[in-house]
Formats: C-alpha cells, structure tokens, sequence
C-alpha cells in the first residue's frame, strides 16, 4: 500500500504527498478514526488507497514521535525559535519561556539571533549579545546569529539544519521569521510570498497549517508554532526540567520534588549562588513558576 506525509488539512480532506510520485493525492479518511476518536493531522505519516476518482483513503496513521498543538501538527522535530538582537530588543525571558515550550514538547531546538545587521560593528557583536550565545550555547543549545537582510553563513546554516525534518519557526512577531524564510526558500517565490503573508499575519487569523517543502529535502510548517505561550499543561513540580541545566543538578536537590525555590539544601539554587548556573535562567525560572501558582490561586 503506498505511503505519504498530510502536508495540508482542509474541510475534511487530508493533502497526502506520496513517498513516491510527486502529484499530491486528496484523501478522505477512513470512517473507523472517527469511531475511534482519532484524526489524522498534518504531518502524519499514513497509509493510503487510490480510489477510482483519482482521490485517495487514509487507511493507517502510522505513529507519532511529537505532536504540537500550536499548530496542530504531528512528527515536528526541529523548532527553529526566531529572537531578534534589535527592533525588537533582545528578550531573554521570552526565549527561555520558548524553551520550556519546546522541551515539553520534545522538540530539537535551534535559537536564532535576527537582524544581527542592526548591531554589529566592526563584525562584532555586542559583548551583552555574545555573553546570551555562550549561555545558551553552554546550556547545550545550537545558536546561529544571523541577519536575514544580508544572507550569509547565518542563513547557510539554518538552510543545512531545516534538510530532512519537519520544522516550525517561532518567535514573536516582527523578528523576522517570514524574512528568514523568504532567504531559505529561494526559487520558491510564489509559495514563499504565500509564507511571507501568513506568518506575517498567522495571529489575526486561525488559518489552516500546511507543510511548505524545502528545496533541501525537509518541511516547514506555514504558520508559528506555539502562539500561545501559558502553561497549562505543565506540572510546577516538572517545570524545572524543562531548564536543561537543570536537570542534573536537581537529584543534588535535599529533597525530592524540590521547586528551588526556598527549599532548604536545593543544589539548583546553590550553583546560582557560586555562579556556576546563570541568574537569569533561574528568575526566569522563579517568575515562571510564580506565574503557574497563580493561576491555579484563580481556578
Ligand atoms: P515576522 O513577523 O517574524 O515574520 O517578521 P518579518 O519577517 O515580517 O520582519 C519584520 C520586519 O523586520 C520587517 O520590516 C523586515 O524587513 C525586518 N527584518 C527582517 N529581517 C531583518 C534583518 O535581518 N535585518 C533588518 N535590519 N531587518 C530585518
Ligand atoms: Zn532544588
């Protein structure tokens, strides 16, 4: 039975691009998911039957290794979290409240420095700029600065790193996710202008999400991935490993569950204070986890 990825929902059809043959088959799905309370999503791989019109059934949805609900798209693996070095200013505290969205979501992560143009003197960044990527990138993360306007290796590398998965830009508006793109996907004008417009203007609408292909082999989805950034399917008790550095500190913690907050022998709290985890990291942590109380306080 042939093979394919949903690259696009619509009014009840699934867009099926088959693992062999180029032509997009239009699918229904099988009526035993309804039954079951399944359905089948962007991104998922499937089984498929050619029927007599042309048109095609999902037969099998084959497992899922992610599945976002922001948007709703299955098999994501790579969140690429667009974060401005200027216009609009650097906001770390957004960015590590990213991150929690995308460990939760068990995502591979790439964080972009965009407009890195807007800075840079003399081809060097800010020392404050610089002092963001060595954090990040000793807590484990891939950091590409870049600027979008120019191209260069920034762009090259984000290119290299889209080949072969399914990716979703993020970030907030204005930073220049529809920007980086448009750089990415040359050639692609017409569907890149498409991309340009939605990203541009994903949060006034509750368009469908469909998977771009990329000239390099991977898939992008159209629309910003994590648009709403609360956390209510996060336990405070599990928010601090979604802080990747601390993660092995905390079986030093005294006690198990510790919140390092003001428990008394946190090994968190205790690497802050020698200055071997970064202070920022661990505010943010304390103000997300001060903002996850309340809002239990209110429901
Ligand atoms: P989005 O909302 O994240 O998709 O951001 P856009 O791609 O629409 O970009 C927002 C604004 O930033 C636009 O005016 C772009 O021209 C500008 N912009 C995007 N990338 C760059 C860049 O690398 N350098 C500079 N100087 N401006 C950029
Ligand atoms: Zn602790």
């Amino acid at each position: 039975m042939p093979q394919g990825l949903i690259v696009k929902a619509l009014s009840g059809y699934y867009y099926v691009r088959p693992d062999e043959g180029t032509d997009i088959v239009q699918c229904r799905a099988r009526g035993i998911f309804k039954k079951r309370g399944e359905s089948p999503l962007v991104g998922d791989r499937v089984d498929f039957e050619l029927t007599e019109n042309g048109e095609g059934t999902v037969v099998t949805l084959h497992p899922r290794r992610t599945e976002l609900i922001r948007p709703p798209v299955a098999n994501i693996d790579l969140a690429v979290l667009v974060f401005s070095v200027a216009e609009p200013d650097l906001n770390l505290q957004l960015l590590d409240k990213f991150l929690v969205h995308t460990e939760q979501a068990g995502l591979d992560t790439v964080i972009v420095l965009s407009k890195i143009d807007l800075v840079r003197q003399a081809d060097r960044l800010p020392e404050e700029i610089e002092q963001a990527r060595r954090l990040y990138e000793s807590i484990g993360y891939e950091v590409i600065p870049l600027s979008a306007r120019e191209g260069g290796d920034g762009v090259e590398r984000v290119r290299k790193r889209l080949a072969g998965s399914i990716a979703v830009f993020s970030g907030q508006s204005g930073v220049g996710k529809s920007s980086l793109l448009n750089a990415i996907v040359p050639g692609l004008t017409l569907e890149t202008s498409e991309i340009s417009h939605r990203l541009g203007r994903g949060r006034h609408t509750t368009r469908h999400v469909e998977l771009v292909q990329l000239p390099g082999g991977g898939y992008v989805a159209d629309t910003p991935g994590f648009s709403q950034l609360d956390f209510l399917s996060l336990e405070p008790e599990d928010l601090g490993a979604m802080f990747r550095e601390f993660r092995g500190l905390s079986a030093g913690c005294r006690f198990r569950g510790c919140l390092h907050s003001k428990e008394p022998g946190c090994a968190v709290r205790q690497a802050v204070e020698e200055g071997t985890a970064a202070e920022s990291r661990y505010r943010h942590y304390l103000s997300f986890l001060e903002e996850m109380k309340e809002r239990r306080r209110r429901y």
